[in-house]
C-alpha cells in the first residue's frame, strides 16, 4: 500500500507517562504506517524539559507558530512532589499555559460523540464546545491576606503620575483580597476565534458573563464580544448563526435543556469549570479533544485529558492498562486534517477522516476501553487493554484504506 504524502511539515511534541506510551503506539501503528509526514519532533517530556531548562516548550510553540499546525501529547505541570519524583532542578511552568500565551490562543474543547453511549444529561444530542478565554483573571491575580484592621485601596498611576483611587474595603477585622485584571486586545482576539471557530462548525454561539453584577470588569468582556459580533454579522447571518448573550447562570440552567450544537464561550476561570462538567456529562473525559486556535489560525491539537499518572504506575508494573486513546488519536486526525486543508490535500483530510471512522466503528461495535463500558448501551461483556483497542482500530483502519482504493 502506497502511503498519503502530506505536503508540508506537521510539529509533533510528546509528553509524559501513559499519554507518552499511548502516544507511541498511535504514532507506529496508526500514523506512519499510511502517511508520509515530515514530524518536527519535540520532546516536552518532563526530564527533557529540566535538562533542556525548559528552552524545548519555546522553541516547540515557535515552531508551531512558524509551521501552522502542531499535535501535541499530556505533558506533566510540574508541582513540589513532581519535582521530588522526578529529582527535577525546579518547578517548570505548564507548557500549555507557555504554548497559550506565545500563540495567544483560544482553547476549545469538544467532545466525541458515539451512537452507543448516551450523555448523562439526556438531551444533549449534539457536541456542546467550550471556547475558554485563556488569559489572566485569577490567573493572572494578585493576593492578600489582610490579618489585621486597614484599609485597601486599587491605585491606578497613569504614566504622567495622574491617581485614581478606589476604596476596596476598609478592614476592621481580618480577611483577603484579590486584584485580577484583562487586556482588551486579548478579549477582542478571543471572541474573533469564537466566532470564526463558529462560523466554521456551523454551531451556535452563545457568551455568557456576570455584567449584572459587574458592571464594569465583565460588561467590558460583553461590549468587546458584542463588538465583534457586529463586525461579522453579515457573515453570521448568512451562515443562519445566532449569537446569544446570556447571564452566566442563565445560561448553565439553560444549556442542560438544549440539545447541543453550540460553541459556549466562557471567560477563563467559567470556561476552566464548565469544560469539565461538560465532558463528564457527555461521558468520559478519554472522549474530550482539544484545540488552540490563534487570532491568525495557527492550530495546535491534544487531547483534554492529563498523563493519566495512575494508569502509568500500573504500566511500570508490568501490567495491562486499558487507557483510552481516543482523544490522543482525535488530537492526530485533527491535526492532519487541519494540514490536509491547508496544503490543499484532500486525500490527507479524507485519511483523517477514516481515522476516525475506524476508531467510532469499533466503539459503535462494542470494542472499547474500561472507562467506556459503565456509559455503553448495549454493555459489551469484556473491555479491551489499550493495545488491543489500538489493534483492532488499526485492523479496522487498513480495511477502510483498501475499501477506498479497491
Ligand atoms: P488525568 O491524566 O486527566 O487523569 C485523571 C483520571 O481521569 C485518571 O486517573 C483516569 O481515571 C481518568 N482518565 C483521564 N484520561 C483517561 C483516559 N484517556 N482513559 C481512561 N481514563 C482516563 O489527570 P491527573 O492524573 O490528575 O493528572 C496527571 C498529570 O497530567 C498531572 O501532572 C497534570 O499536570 C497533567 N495534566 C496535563 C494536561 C495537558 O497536558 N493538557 C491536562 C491535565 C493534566 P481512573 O484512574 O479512575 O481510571
Ligand atoms: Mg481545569
Amino acid at each position: 500500500m502506497s502511503k498519503i504524502k502530506v505536503r508540508n511539515p506537521l510539529v509533533e511534541m510528546d509528553g509524559d507517562e501513559m499519554a507518552r506510551v499511548i502516544w507511541a503506539m498511535i504514532k507506529e501503528r496508526l500514523i506512519l504506517p499510511f502517511v508520509q509526514v515530515e514530524l518536527k519532533y519535540y520532546d516536552l517530556g518532563i526530564r527533557n524539559r529540566d535538562e533542556t531548562e525548559d528552552r524545548v516548550t519555546w522553541q516547540a510553540a515557535e515552531a508551531v507558530r512558524d509551521w501552522g499546525v502542531g499535535v501535541k501529547c499530556a505533558t506533566i505541570t510540574p508541582d513540589a512532589e513532581r519535582v521530588a519524583e522526578y529529582g527535577l532542578k525546579k518547578a517548570w511552568p505548564s507548557p500549555n499555559a507557555t504554548i497559550r500565551s506565545l500563540l495567544d490562543g483560544t482553547v476549545f474543547r469538544k467532545p466525541i460523540l458515539v451512537k452507543n453511549i448516551s450523555p448523562a444529561v439526556r438531551n444533549w444530542k449534539r457536541p456542546i464546545i467550550i471556547g475558554r478565554h485563556a488569559y489572566g483573571d485569577i490567573y493572572r491575580g494578585v493576593e492578600l491576606v489582610v490579618d489585621r484592621p486597614g484599609k485597601v485601596e486599587l491605585v491606578y498611576t497613569t504614566g504622567r503620575g495622574e491617581e485614581a483611587r478606589l476604596c476596596v474595603h476598609d478592614f476592621k477585622a481580618p480577611g483577603v483580597v484579590m486584584g485580577i485584571h484583562n487586556l482588551e486586545g486579548s478579549i477582542r482576539s478571543f471572541a474573533r476565534a469564537c466566532i470564526n471557530y463558529a462560523l466554521g462548525e456551523k454551531v451556535e454561539l452563545w457568551f455568557s458573563m456576570k455584567d449584572t453584577i459587574s458592571k464594569k470588569y465583565h460588561a467590558y468582556f460583553k461590549d468587546i464580544f458584542d463588538e465583534e459580533v457586529r463586525a461579522r454579522a453579515a457573515d453570521l447571518q448568512s451562515a443562519g448563526i445566532n449569537y446569544r448573550y446570556l447571564l452566566i447562570d442563565d445560561a448553565a440552567a439553560q444549556m442542560m435543556k438544549q440539545e447541543g450544537g453550540v460553541l459556549w464561550a466562557l471567560s477563563n476561570y467559567d470556561g476552566d469549570v464548565f469544560s469539565d462538567v461538560v465532558a463528564a456529562g457527555f461521558g468520559s473525559l478519554g472522549m474530550m479533544t482539544s484545540v488552540l486556535v490563534s487570532p491568525d489560525g495557527v492550530c495546535e491539537f491534544e487531547a483534554a485529558h492529563g498523563t493519566v499518572r495512575r494508569h502509568y504506575y500500573e504500566y511500570l508494573k508490568g501490567k495491562p492498562t486499558s487507557t483510552n486513546p481516543v482523544a490522543s488519536i482525535f488530537a492526530w486526525s485533527g491535526a492532519l486534517r487541519k494540514r490536509g486543508e491547508l496544503d490543499q490535500s484532500p486525500e490527507v483530510a479524507g485519511f483523517a477522516q477514516r481515522l476516525e471512522d475506524a476508531v467510532l466503528g469499533c466503539i459503535e461495535g462494542g470494542i472499547a476501553t474500561k472507562d467506556l463500558i459503565p456509559l455503553m448501551e448495549p454493555r459489551p461483556e469484556a473491555f479491551q487493554t489499550t493495545e488491543g483497542f489500538l489493534e483492532a482500530v488499526a485492523v479496522r483502519l487498513r480495511g477502510l484504506m483498501k475499501g477506498e482504493r479497491a
